[in-house]
């Protein structure tokens, strides 16, 4: 197998959604071929692709055909299935490896991962049946969060249970099937770690990065992180840990808690780029998704600085529902990007693109892209 994989090389995709995109648009400036496999067509990393393959992950007929015609295989989202990866790595490398898919595709191995390192995590439990739900409840107590094991995110499936007596009512909102319980966590503030390790084990990182969710959808991500240096330091250490532990080749974030008392818990991980990490593409050196391709194609990875401080918001299909955004009028703020993925159909709660800010202080950042997102409001538009 090629150790480097050089261009006009081809990378293929698993996943055709903004974090390909993204990844796509760095492939090609630096020269690489792009395709990408999905259910979806004229998907958002399609648009960006040389060759978009439409078909189903279990059609591992396709899988095989499109491992044949790139030369690296990485993944824009973790719930690819393990047959499709094991397909593919007949033909061609497919970074982060399958046993990374595998512990970051499920809460419970996830979490039991994460015990096992020694890491900290909020005081979980594995239950397969509505009867050890309620033994886990009892053992953790109230509040707490029920989350399905498998295919999370943006918060969903999961819900809250405030009462021994909202048990069998939490099971069945879940669809009766395994999940993890663990206990809330009344944390005041979120973070993550961006980080990536190369094929010679070296590892960088963007610092530790402050997000704030609406509706378990993140809504702002700020960086630096505004915590004191030790909690940031340490933020990294036990990202660190998470990729040496999983020996992570690509790029991977983790998710914290911050708690009133300084102390850091781990909650999850996403092995591959991440929506917090998107500042990077305007405001580091080196973005989450070229440091991808470099660390899948085992080049060296770059540099990670940010010059600037910067701060992303979210534009979810909300956005839209007056009609189209005032693009202009955002772009009017000094020191903002947009970017949108090309998603045609904007549904309440979709992520259709971001908008970033860089600025000399974190609290000119934030300020001004809150001050873009806020201008795209129609009925903000004086006529
Ligand atoms: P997750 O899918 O686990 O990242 O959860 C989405 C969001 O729900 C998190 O970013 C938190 O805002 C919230 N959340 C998840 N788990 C907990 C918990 N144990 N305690 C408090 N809030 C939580």
């Amino acid at each position: 197998m090629k150790e480097t994989i050089l261009p006009p090389a081809t990378i293929g995709i698993l996943g055709s959604g903004q974090l390909g995109r993204m990844l796509a648009i760095e492939a090609r400036k630096m020269g690489y071929g792009v395709q990408v496999l999905s259910p979806d067509r004229n998907s958002p990393t399609g648009q960006i692709a040389d060759k978009e393959w439409v078909a189903a992950y279990d059609d591992l007929e396709r899988v095989r055909q499109f491992a044949q015609a790139v030369d690296v295989i990485t993944h824009e989202f973790e719930n690819v299935p393990a047959a499709t990866v094991d397909a593919a790595a007949d033909f061609v490398p497919v970074r982060p490896s399958r046993h990374v898919l595998h512990v970051a595709q499920n809460r419970a191995r996830e979490k039991s991962f994460f015990a096992a390192e020694g890491l900290p995590v909020a005081p979980f439990r594995a239950v397969e049946t509505v009867e050890a739900l309620r033994v886990a409840l009892a053992e953790i107590g109230t509040p707490a969060i029920l989350k399905t094991a498998a295919f999370g995110y943006d918060g969903k499936g999961q819900t809250r249970i405030d009462d021994a007596s909202d048990v069998e009512d939490a099971w069945q909102t879940l669809g009766d099937q395994p999940c993890v319980l663990e206990a809330f966590v009344p944390f005041e503030r979120e973070l993550s770690v961006v980080a990536a390790r190369g094929m010679d084990g070296r590892f960088v990182h963007y610092g530790a990065i402050e997000n704030d969710h609406q509706n378990h959808i993140l809504d702002f991500s700020i960086a630096p992180a505004r915590v004191p240096e030790a909690v940031a330091t340490q933020a990294v250490a036990l990202a660190r840990e998470v990729l040496e532990g999983l020996a992570v080749v690509g790029v991977l974030c983790v998710e914290y808690f911050l708690q009133g008392d300084g102390i850091l818990l781990v909650n999850e991980i996403a092995p591959r780029p991440h929506n917090s990490g998107h500042l990077t593409f305007d405001a580091a050196i080196t973005s989450q998704f070229e440091q991808q391709l470099r660390a899948v194609c085992g080049l060296p990875l770059g540099d990670t600085t940010l010059p600037r401080p910067a701060a992303m918001a979210n534009l979810l299909g909300d956005l839209w529902q007056q009609g189209e955004p005032a693009w202009a009028r955002a772009l009017a703020v000094p020191g903002v990007k947009l970017h949108l993925y090309g998603k045609a159909d904007a549904r309440v709660g979709r992520k259709m693109g971001h908008l970033t800010a860089t600025a000399p202080t974190v609290e000119e950042a934030v300020a001004r892209v809150q001050e873009a997102r806020s201008r795209l409001q129609r009925s903000d538009v004086a006529e």
